[in-house]
């Protein structure tokens, strides 16, 4: 795998045949530990990587990590024709795609070049529940330990999921610190339009969107320790 190479799936790759595949662990080292995040074991194994995003909730976590690996969507139209969107501009509203009338999902393309991944849910439920929040960031770094590149998505504070273009920019170029985690969890929590629901209040999406973000950080560099700097 290469910076060149774009790993396709097909639309019914399920949800298990994502976490288990050797080019996907290969392009997203450690991204098996986040499938029991996601439903249940007889769901995952059911469960179509097209299917959760052609549903359009806010709160997919599939579709979460998909935006934040920079997926693209291959839509196959009656009688042929075929076109390349991205995911990140696939939502066009509440549970609005922009699949037009004969077109379906035939694959799912993201970029083969291997990125530091990571996946954070809140919900009511440690198991077998859907997000309050959810995000996903994955990272390129340099050899001089500056951010590369960034993709950041996060699920349950819009009507639809979203990249937050504005960290992905701040995080890019920047060299990982308890500063720009700082920075990057205050612009996280004033992203989106968050709404008062079941599953939390508007100003409580808002600090989860600050504090995954810091999880983002510390998990992502271990080595630096910035728990021990935002934590205290
Ligand atoms: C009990 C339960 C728990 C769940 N928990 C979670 C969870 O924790 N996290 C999470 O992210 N999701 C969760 N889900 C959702 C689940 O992961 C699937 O995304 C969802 O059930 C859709 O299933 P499916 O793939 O069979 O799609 P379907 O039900 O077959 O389809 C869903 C929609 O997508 C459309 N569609 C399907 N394939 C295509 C295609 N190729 N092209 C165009 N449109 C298409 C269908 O027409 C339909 O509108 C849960 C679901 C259940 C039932």
């Amino acid at each position: 795998i290469s910076g060149n190479v774009i790993i396709e799936m097909g639309a019914a790759v399920t949800t298990d045949d994502f976490f288990g595949s050797p080019t996907i662990r290969a392009a997203v080292p450690g991204i098996e530990r986040f499938a029991a995040n996601v439903a249940s074991p007889p769901i995952r194994s059911r469960a179509t990587l097209a299917g959760n995003i052609a549903n359009a909730s806010p709160i997919a976590d599939m579709t979460a990590m998909l935006l934040a690996l920079g997926a693209r969507l291959v839509l196959e139209g009656d009688p042929g024709g075929e076109r390349l969107v991205d995911l990140s501009g696939f939502f066009l509203g509440y549970k609005k795609i922009d699949l037009k009338s004969g077109e379906r999902i035939r694959g799912i393309m993201i970029p083969g070049e291997p990125v530091l991944f990571n996946f954070e849910k809140a919900a009511k439920r440690a198991r077998l529940d859907i997000a309050t929040v959810n995000t996903a960031l994955a990272v390129v770094t340099a050899p001089d330990g500056t951010i590369a590149s960034a993709r950041y998505a996060a699920g349950g504070i819009a009507p639809t999921p979203l990249r937050l273009v504005d960290i992905e920019n701040l995080l890019t170029g920047s060299r990982p610190s308890a500063d720009l985690a700082r920075e990057a969890g205050r612009l996280a929590a004033n992203s989106g339009s968050p709404i008062d629901d079941v599953r939390g209040s508007s100003e409580y999406r808002r600090r989860l969107m600050e504090r995954l973000t810091w999880a983002h950080c510390i998990r992502l560099w271990p080595e630096l320790k910035l728990e021990e700097e935002l934590l205290s």
